[in-house]
C-alpha cells in the first residue's frame, strides 16, 4: 500500500532572543516535516493507521472543527495511504466551507456536520459504526496519538532542561512527558481558556507517574482560535527576528508564552530550552489578507 512520507528527521533551530541568562534556545520544526500535513498531527496519527492498516481497514472516520488541522492532516495521509475518509464536524454546515474544509475535500473527505451537542458527545452516525470503520478520536487523542507524539522526541538528541509545547487536547504533551527524563522540565501552553479536564486528560494518557509537568493558562489570548491585535504583532516581530512562522491558534500563543516566560525569569539561569513547533500554519488562512508578514 502507498504510503504517507513525512520529511525526517526535522530541523532543530538555535535562536537567539537575548535573554543572556539562557544557554541554549532552539525550536525543533515539526511544523516542516510536510507541506500539508505540518506538525504534530503525523505523530499523533501515525500509530492509528498503522493500527487500522494492521487490522485491515480501508476506511477512517474522525472528528474536528471547521478550521481543524487534524482534519486536514486526517485526509492528507488517508488520500496518501489509500484510505477513504470521513470527519464528523463540530457544528452546522457552514454557507462557505473554510479553506480546511475545501483543502480536505479536496482529499477526497466526506463530511458530516453535527449540531455541537452531539459533537462534544463523541456521536458518531450509524452509518459510520459499522465493523468496517476505524475511529480515531478528536485530535488524536488516546494512548496511540500519545505513544506518536512520544516519538517526537526521536527527531532530536540534545538533551534539554526544558521543553516548552503548545497544547490542546494535551495528547501530544502527554507524549512528550512520557518520553521525558524525570530532570527534565514540561511546561505547555494552553491555548484554551478554561479546560479545566486538561491535567486529569494528560495524566490519564501517562505511562508512569511524572510530576515534572505543569500547564499556563496565561497565553491563551481569550480562548480556542480567539486573538487580539498584540498576538498578531508578536508573531510579525517573531518571524523578523527568526523566520519563523507561527499560526494563531497555538504556535503564536507558545512563543508569546515562551518569551514572556523568560522575561519573568521562569527559567533558572543557564537553562537549556526546546520548544516545540508544532505546526498548524494552515490555520492562518482564516486571518484576513495581509494581517501577517510572511
Ligand atoms: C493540534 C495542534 C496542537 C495541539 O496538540 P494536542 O495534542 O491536541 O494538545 C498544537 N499545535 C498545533 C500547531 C496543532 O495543530
Amino acid at each position: 500500500m502507498a504510503s504517507f512520507v513525512p520529511i525526517l528527521p526535522v530541523p532543530l533551530q538555535d535562536i537567539s532572543l537575548h535573554y543572556p541568562s539562557v544557554q541554549q534556545l532552539a525550536v525543533l520544526r515539526i511544523d516542516k516535516l510536510d507541506a500539508v500535513v505540518s506538525g504534530n498531527k503525523w505523530f499523533k496519527l501515525r500509530y492509528y493507521l498503522s493500527e487500522a492498516r494492521k487490522h485491515g481497514f480501508k476506511k477512517i472516520v474522525t472528528w474536528g472543527g471547521a478550521w481543524s488541522n487534524h482534519i486536514v492532516a486526517t485526509a492528507a495521509i488517508c488520500a496518501a495511504e489509500g484510505f477513504e475518509s470521513v470527519g464528523l464536524i463540530r457544528g452546522e454546515e457552514p454557507t462557505q466551507w473554510s479553506n480546511t474544509l475545501q483543502q480536505a475535500a479536496g482529499y477526497g473527505m466526506k463530511f458530516v456536520f453535527l449540531p455541537r451537542s452531539d459533537f462534544d458527545e463523541g456521536f458518531r452516525p450509524d452509518e459510520y459504526r459499522t465493523a468496517e470503520w476505524f475511529p480515531i478520536p478528536v485530535g488524536g487523542y488516546g494512548p496511540l496519538g500519545a505513544a506518536g507524539a512520544k516519538s517526537i522526541l526521536e527527531q532530536t538528541d540534545v538533551s534539554f532542561d526544558h521543553i516548552v509545547c503548545a497544547v490542546g487536547t494535551g495528547t501530544m504533551m502527554a507524549g512528550l512527558i512520557n518520553g521525558c527524563s524525570q530532570q527534565q522540565q514540561l511546561t505547555g501552553i494552553s491555548a484554551l481558556k478554561g479546560h479545566l479536564e486538561l491535567e486529569e486528560n494528560i495524566q490519564n494518557l501517562l505511562t508512569q507517574p511524572h510530576t515534572n509537568w505543569a500547564i499556563s493558562r496565561a497565553f491563551h489570548f481569550g480562548g480556542y482560535a480567539r486573538y487580539r491585535t498584540e498576538l498578531i504583532d508578536y508573531m510579525n516581530e517573531f518571524y523578523k527576528k527568526t523566520k519563523i512562522p507561527t499560526d494563531f491558534v497555538y504556535t503564536g500563543k507558545l512563543f508569546f508564552g515562551l518569551e514572556t516566560l523568560l522575561k519573568q525569569g521562569y527559567f533558572a539561569p543557564e537553562s537549556r530550552i526546546l520548544a516545540i513547533h508544532s505546526g498548524g500554519l494552515q490555520g492562518n488562512r482564516s486571518l484576513e489578507a495581509g494581517r501577517l508578514a510572511y
